[in-house]
């Protein structure tokens, strides 16, 4: 029998219309735990890297995590993977809210979709019987209105649907997938749906998932709902309010923005407005936020309410949650109201709110830059708002001056030419990052930006706090009940660690420090990824309910898989690499592995080299960042050396030599 997993996959072809139930391999799971890690085998065995993001030949998968569907708190994540319309490279997103769990419980843990149907469809899944069903009628429908509307149709009110907007169908690079309170937002996966001509896959489980050791994994989740429940009565002191509890950053809760609109950058990532936050305009958000939000929200089995419902006025009700609340509003240097009504409207067509305001605020930069002409902008109105609902539309219908714009930033500059990458500054890995722009160049989150596989920095960063606390007291009491740190040498690091002196950045912590912190952050967010955990319980908050020394007991539980921290922390390692391997076959090496330059104003090139080099080796990767074939030996992955081997990868000339050549020759 198999335990926490259902045991089987669908595998859809869409070309041809054909659908099986497939019994997935055990070992897979204790090689690989399940969701992100079983979905980077998959992409391993599948898909070369001479296939594109919009081939039929890719594949894309929804796979539910190894605790979805089982008793254990906030396990609700979905993990979308496949190849990035955008980066290039492999990708993948998670969405939170109900889909997964409705997954497990139909039987099944993940739907692997190959192929290109020939007509818009939709994907219906109830229990045993699985259909693909003609979505014409759905055709341009809104991505919150077409889960309405597929289960009306279905006479369902209880299925889980996933859908694509307009941006989806018409390949969109940022465009994202909607279910129910969350979206799968980064690297464009729902463009590579649309490509599938995939509407959306609704699905209704009745079934049940079995547990290995059902007593003690109860036991398990006691305690874990115990202590999230002190950790909400309890927020760390002297930190960030919206960072001090658990879940996401809670941004829906908490009404003082004078750090984020004083930090973060306004317009296309440019400016700083210190001084912003005042009496009036707190008082103005404050009475908007008021007006529009119905009530807080939560994903399935969890208490945390990180979401919210807003009903902007003359709008249909929508759903958000943490950051995107200021995107639009900072990108057109404008207000919550336009904000949050503008982010409707986003949400509907299917964009991902991070990317999708850059763009826009980039659009316009060009403009006033006289790179792209009023021509290409015939019919914007005048009004700044206005502008904005303009472009919104066209990019999401690629038309005109969208239809450039619809490709990101960087494709965009990359079309538009003219100078224009000097306004695509923000990206990594062509992949637009967090407004933020900030002053001396911080150790960890150099390493955070650089190697991480998503190029979304908060998805990556999370249980080592963001800046050193103020007084020795401070410190003393954050380290004293941190039982979550897993070294000695961390906790350390967070009693000397100061904003002056000896023991303040960059040089301090040291780049072995960093790389050893970087490391842990990493790990939980991979453990989480693989389980299908909300970050918000794991790895993105400070002490979380769920860290290195309670997992392997609850995997353990669940699962029927033996499983000690050591045991974790290698199978982690292993689809840390394997995630690698997947985009270093597509041709990402070191050069790729940097910040956008003016991220930091104050930068340290001596200082960024060493940590670059600390940090490859303190994974076992070479100096240009391939893991070796010594690691990847221990890791039970010599398929991947092997294959490196066959490409010569190990053999070609190191990426920054060849950049160095090429500045030469230039
Ligand atoms: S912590 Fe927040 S985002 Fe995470 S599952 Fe709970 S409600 Fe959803």
């Amino acid at each position: 029998m198999r335990y926490a997993d259902a045991g089987y996959n669908l595998e859809i072809d869409l070309t041809r219309g054909n659908i099986e139930k497939v019994e997935s391999d055990p070992r897979d799971t204790e090689l690989y735990l399940g969701g992100l890690g079983t979905n980077a085998k998959i992409m391993w065995d599948r898909v070369p890297p001479e296939i594109d993001a919009f081939a039929p030949e890719n594949v894309l998968i929804f796979s539910a995590g190894l605790l979805c569907g089982t008793p254990a708190l906030s396990a609700n994540r979905t993990m979308v993977t496949s190849i990035s319309p955008q980066t290039k490279l492999f990708q993948y997103s998670m969405m939170g809210g109900f889909w997964s769990p409705e997954l497990k419980f139909a039987g099944y843990d993940k739907v692997i979709m190959r192929g290109k149907a020939p007509n818009l469809v939709y994907i219906w899944i109830n229990n045993d019987k699985v259909e693909i069903r003609d979505a014409s009628h759905l055709h341009g429908k809104g991505a919150v209105e077409t889960q309405e509307l597929i289960k009306a149709e279905l006479n369902e009110p209880k299925a889980q649907v996933a859908a694509i907007g307009l941006a989806g169908e018409n390949r969109v690079f940022f465009a994202s997938i909607e279910q129910a309170r969350s979206s799968c937002s980064r690297g464009g996966l729902g463009a590579v749906m649309g490509s599938k001509n995939v509407k959306a896959i609704a699905v209704r489980g009745t079934k049940n998932i079995n547990l290995a050791r059902p007593a003690e994994f109860m036991k398990l989740m006691e305690e874990v709902k115990r202590y999230t429940i002190w950790r909400n009565e309890n927020p760390i002191p002297n930190y960030m309010p919206i960072l001090a509890g658990l879940g996401s950053p809670q941004e829906m809760k908490h009404d003082d923005e004078k750090w984020h609109t004083e930090n973060f950058s306004w317009g296309n990532s440019r400016t700083r407005r210190r001084g912003f936050w005042n009496k009036d305009i707190a008082e103005d958000w404050k009475k908007t936020m008021a007006t529009m939000q119905n009530r807080l929200i939560s994903c399935f089995n969890c208490p945390n309410k990180c979401g919210a419902t807003l009903t902007p006025p003359g709008q249909p009700t929508y759903m958000m949650k943490c950051f995107t609340k200021l995107t639009y509003t900072m990108a057109a240097y404008s207000d919550l109201a336009f904000g949050l009504s503008i982010a409707q409207k986003a949400t509907e067509y299917g964009i991902d709110g991070y990317s999708g305001p850059q763009v826009m605020a980039f659009g316009l930069e060009l403009l006033e830059a006289g790179i792209l002409s009023e021509a290409d902008f015939a019919g914007m109105p005048e009004d700044n708002d206005g502008k904005f609902y303009w472009l919104l539309d066209r990019i999401v219908r690629r038309e005109g001056i969208g239809d450039i714009l619809a490709d990101g930033t960087y494709w965009a500059a990359e079309r538009i030419g003219k100078g224009a990458h000097a306004f695509a500054h923000n990206n990594i890995r062509k992949h637009e990052q967090l407004p933020l722009k900030l002053g001396t160049m911080d150790p960890i989150y150099y390493l955070l930006y650089c190697c991480n596989e998503k190029a979304t920095v908060t998805q990556i960063e999370g249980n080592f706090p963001q800046a050193p606390f103020a007084t020795q007291e401070e410190k003393d009491a954050f380290v004293s009940d941190w039982f979550q740190c897993p070294s000695e040498r961390i906790k350390e690091v967070v009693r000397k660690w100061s904003f002056k002196g000896e023991y303040a950045g960059p040089y301090y912590p040291t780049p072995e420090l960093c790389s050893e912190i970087v490391d842990w952050q990493e790990r939980m967010h991979y453990v989480d990824d693989c389980v299908g955990m909300c970050a918000g319980m794991s790895s993105f908050p400070l002490k979380p309910p769920y860290h290195l020394f309670n997992y392997p007991q609850i995997i353990s539980a669940a699962s029927g898989i033996e499983m000690d921290t050591d045991e974790l922390v290698k199978v982690t390692k292993r689809v840390r690499n394997l995630v690698r391997a997947n985009n270093i076959i597509r041709g990402l090496r070191r050069v790729d592995e940097v910040p956008p330059e003016d991220h930091w104003n104050k930068r340290f090139p001596e200082l960024e080299k060493e940590l670059l080099d600390t940090y490859y080796k303190y994974k076992g990767w070479n100096n240009d960042g391939v893991p070796t074939k010594e690691l990847l030996h221990e890791l039970n992955l010599d398929y991947v050396a092997e294959d490196f081997e066959k490409r010569g990868i190990y053999s070609e000339t190191p990426s920054y030599e060849l950049a160095a050549q090429k500045e030469k020759e230039v």
